[in-house]
C-alpha cells in the first residue's frame, strides 16, 4: 500500500511501526458552530482512510479531538451570555449528529481539549526542562523554534527565511518572545475567558499543544499516520513535530497526509462571500450519503469544486448502485438453480478482477476516485449479466462483493427508510389501480414483490394497511 507522505513530498509504502496495528490522529474541528461542508471532507476521507485499513485486516486505533477552549467559542458564549461550555458540548452534539448522518464512524477515543490541561502542562514543562521552551516577561510560555533544529521539515520551509517574514508580521501582545517564529504554549488569562491554573501562571494552552499532548496520551510518543486539511501543515503541524520531537527525541508520526480544499463554485469558501454551507443545510437538500460520495468521486488530495450540478450527478450516481443492488437482492430471493453454472464462470471471474481494481486503486494512496469506478463497472456487470435464469451462487456473489467495497467507502447500501416507505407507498398504489382496472394479475405481482421485501399487506376497510414482516 502506498501513500504520499507530505514531509517526503512523495509516495511511500507504508509500513506501520508495529505489525497489523494502525494509531492514527486526525486534527478535528474547532467546535463554536455547526460544521461546514470544508470541515467535513477530512472527516470522511481519513474515515474512509481507516474503513480501509480495517478491510486489510490492521487494528486500527483512531483518536481526534475537538477543540473546545478557542478565541471563537469564547466571543460566542459572550454574545449569547452563556458559559463557553455551552456551546462546546452543544456543537459537539451536533457535530457527533452530523458524522453519524454522513457515515463517518466515532474515533476511537473524542478527547476534549478542556479535559486534557493536564497532559499539556506536563508536556509543556518537559519542553522548559530541556530548554525548548521559555517563560517569557509576561508569563507566555513559548516554544524556543532555534532550538529545534529541524523546524520547517513538513511544510519545506527555512527557518531563516521564516523569521525574515514573521519579523514584517508584528503580532501585537508577542513582542515578549525570543525569536519573531516561536509560538504560544501556554498564554496568561484575560478578564471573562476561561482559565486553568499552571506552575507559570493562570492561563489557557495555546491551540497546538493540544494534539501533540492528546496524542502522546492515547497513542504514544510515536504514531503511524497523522491527518489533516492542507491548511493545517504549516503553522499547525509544523508546531506539533517541533513540540512531540523535541520532547521526546522520537519521530513523532511516520506518514503526513493532508486533504485538498473543497471550495464552491470555484472560489474560496467564506462566510463573506455568502458561499458557505453548513452540512446541515446541505443535509435538508440531500441524503448526506450523497454528500459522502460526492466527496469520494474525487482523490482527497486534489482540490474540490462543490455545486449543485455536481451534487445532483452524484446522487444519481448513487441511485445506479442503489438499483443495480435492489435488483440483484430480488433476483437473489427469487432464482431456482443454487450452484454457479458453466456459463456463469467468466463473468463471476470478472467480478473477482473489479474487486482487485478497487483494491489496486486504494492501495494507491486511496485513490477512491478509481475505486468508485470499480464500483459502477460491477454494478454494470450485474445488470447485464444476472437475470432471472442466474444461480443464487453468482448472483449472492455479486450482491455480496458490492455491499462490501461499498462498505469500505462508508456507502450505506441499506436505502434509509424515508425513501424505503416512499416507494412501498408507489407499490401499493399501483397495485390498487391494477385491481381498479380489473388487472388482478399484475395486482398480485405487486403483492408478491412487496413480500419479497418483507411487506405485508392488509386489506381493511380503511384501506390498504402494511408492516414490515
Ligand atoms: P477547523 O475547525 O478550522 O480547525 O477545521 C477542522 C478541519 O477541517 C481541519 O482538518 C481543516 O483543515 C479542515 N478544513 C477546513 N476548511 C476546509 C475546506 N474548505 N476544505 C477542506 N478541509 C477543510
Ligand atoms: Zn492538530
Amino acid at each position: 500500500m502506498k501513500i504520499f507522505n507530505t514531509l517526503s513530498g512523495r509516495k511511500e509504502e507504508f509500513v506501520p511501526l508495529e505489525p497489523g496495528k494502525v494509531k492514527m490522529y486526525v486534527c478535528g474541528p474547532t467546535v463554536y458552530n455547526f460544521i461546514h461542508i470544508g470541515n467535513a471532507r477530512p472527516m470522511i476521507v481519513f474515515d474512509t482512510v481507516r474503513r480501509y485499513l480495517e478491510y486489510k485486516g490492521y487494528e486500527v486505533n483512531f483518536v481526534s479531538n475537538f477543540t473546545d477552549v478557542d478565541d471563537k467559542i469564547i466571543k460566542k458564549a459572550v454574545e449569547e451570555d452563556v458559559d463557553s461550555a455551552v456551546i462546546s458540548e452543544r456543537y459537539i452534539k451536533e457535530c457527533k449528529a452530523d458524522m453519524a448522518a454522513m457515515n463517518v464512524r466515532p474515533a476511537t477515543v473524542h478527547p476534549k481539549a478542556t479535559e486534557e490541561i493536564d497532559g499539556m502542562q506536563d508536556l509543556i514543562q518537559t519542553l522548559i526542562d530541556k530548554g525548548h521552551a521559555y517563560v517569557a516577561e509576561d508569563k507566555t510560555v513559548y516554544f524556543r523554534t532555534s532550538s529545534f533544529k529541524e523546524y520547517g521539515k513538513l511544510s519545506h520551509k527555512n527557518l531563516d527565511d521564516l523569521q525574515s517574514g514573521f519579523r514584517e508580521l508584528k503580532v501585537t501582545g508577542e513582542d515578549k518572545k525570543e525569536e519573531p517564529s516561536d509560538f504560544v504554549l501556554w498564554k496568561p488569562k484575560k478578564e471573562g475567558e476561561p482559565y486553568w491554573e499552571s506552575p507559570w501562571c493562570e492561563g489557557r494552552p495555546g491551540w497546538h499543544i493540544e494534539c501533540s499532548a492528546m496524542s502522546r496520551k492515547y497513542l504514544g510518543e510515536q504514531i503511524d499516520i497523522h491527518g489533516g486539511g492542507e491548511d493545517l501543515i504549516f503553522p499547525h503541524h509544523e508546531n506539533e513535530i517541533a513540540q512531540s520531537e523535541a520532547a521526546s527525541g522520537k519521530e513523532f508520526a511516520k506518514y503526513w497526509m493532508h486533504n485538498g480544499f473543497l471550495n464552491i463554485d470555484n472560489k474560496k469558501m467564506s462566510k463573506s462571500l455568502g458561499n458557505f454551507f453548513t452540512v446541515r443545510e446541505i443535509s435538508e437538500k440531500f441524503d448526506l450519503q450523497v454528500l459522502r460520495f460526492f466527496m469520494l468521486s474525487a482523490h482527497y488530495r486534489s482540490p474540490l469544486n462543490f455545486s449543485g450540478e455536481l451534487m445532483e450527478a452524484s446522487k444519481n450516481g448513487l441511485e445506479r448502485i442503489y438499483n443495480g443492488l435492489d435488483r440483484l437482492r430480488e433476483l437473489e430471493a427469487k432464482v431456482k438453480e443454487e450452484k454457479l453454472l458453466d456459463s456463469e464462470k467468466i463473468s463471476y471471474q470478472e467480478s473477482l478482477d473489479l474487486t482487485a481494481k478497487f483494491e489496486a486503486a486504494m492501495e494507491d494512496d486511496f485513490n477512491t476516485a478509481d475505486a468508485v469506478s470499480a464500483i459502477f463497472e460491477l454494478v454494470k456487470l450485474g445488470n447485464s449479466t444476472a437475470g432471472s435464469d442466474s444461480s443464487r451462487e453468482y448472483v449472492a456473489a455479486l450482491r455480496k462483493t458490492l455491499e462490501t467495497l461499498c462498505d469500505v467507502l462508508g456507502i450505506v447500501t441499506k436505502r434509509n427508510k424515508e425513501v424505503l416507505d416512499q416507494e412501498v407507498e408507489a407499490m401499493i398504489a399501483a397495485r390498487g389501480q391494477a385491481r381498479k382496472e380489473k388487472n388482478f394479475a399484475l395486482a398480485d405481482e405487486i403483492r408478491q414483490k412487496l413480500l419479497d421485501m418483507g411487506i405485508v399487506l392488509e386489506d381493511t376497510r380503511e384501506g390498504v394497511k402494511w408492516k414490515r414482516a
